[in-house]
């Protein structure tokens, strides 16, 4: 694809953006989608994947710029992949402790050989909101879903996520670590390889 100078990120998320420019470094301008409409679109998709391509389009479509969009959540394998695409409302829009006390019931009576578990990251790159080949790159992190919680750090299910290279669990790692190893960073990684910036 021609060289990409300038792009926007399909999140309000002002950390995110940050982020991703660091990573990406100068070559890229990152815009927030936030310059271009308040309104976001309805998250209809089954998969992750899905999610984050129509995301892309609609910041493509509201911005005439190419468009970066990621979607994220967590995957449990007892669960049949639940909550999935619906991790962050997985107790009703309730928060953060309300999930993880949900997933915590959710998995009461199921041993621990049987709590695998992974995050998932797919990001979708669409040079325009029409795009019929979307960059798609995935990053999945494994581990295993706790009987309780353990850490301060993080966000999300990270008190919950047992992180079997690191013997702890996600919360318990410094963000640096974290950011190192996470479903995040491994889409990243494959992003910058296929824009050809790694
Ligand atoms: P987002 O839309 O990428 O911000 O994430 C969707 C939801 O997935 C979050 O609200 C969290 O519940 C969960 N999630 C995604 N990534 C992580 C993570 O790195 N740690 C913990 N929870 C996460």
């Amino acid at each position: 694809m021609k060289a990409l100078t300038e792009l926007v990120l399909a999140s309000h998320n002002a950390g995110k953006l940050k982020e991703l420019q660091a990573m990406l470094g100068d070559a890229v301008r990152v815009r927030s989608v936030a310059e271009f409409s308040t309104v976001e679109p309805e998250e209809t998709g089954l998969s992750f994947v899905e999610n984050a391509i129509l995301k892309a389009r609609h910041a493509a479509r509201i911005s005439g710029l190419p468009a970066l969009a990621d979607d994220s959540g967590l995957a449990v394998d007892a669960l049949g992949g639940a909550p999935g695409i619906y991790s962050a409302r997985y107790a009703g829009g309730l928060g953060d402790a309300a999930n993880n006390a949900k997933l915590l019931e959710a998995l009461r009576d199921v041993p621990d050989a049987e709590r695998g578990a992974q995050f998932v990251c797919a990001l979708a790159l669409v040079r325009h909101a029409d795009d019929p080949l979307p960059i798609l790159c995935e990053g999945l992190w494994h581990g295993r879903i706790l009987f309780e919680a353990r850490g301060a750090g993080g966000f999300g299910y990270d008190p919950l996520f047992w992180v079997p290279e690191c013997d702890c669990a996600s919360a318990e790692l410094p963000a640096a670590e974290k950011n190192r190893l996470s479903h995040r960073a491994r889409a990243m990684v494959q992003l910058k390889q296929r824009l050809g910036l790694a």
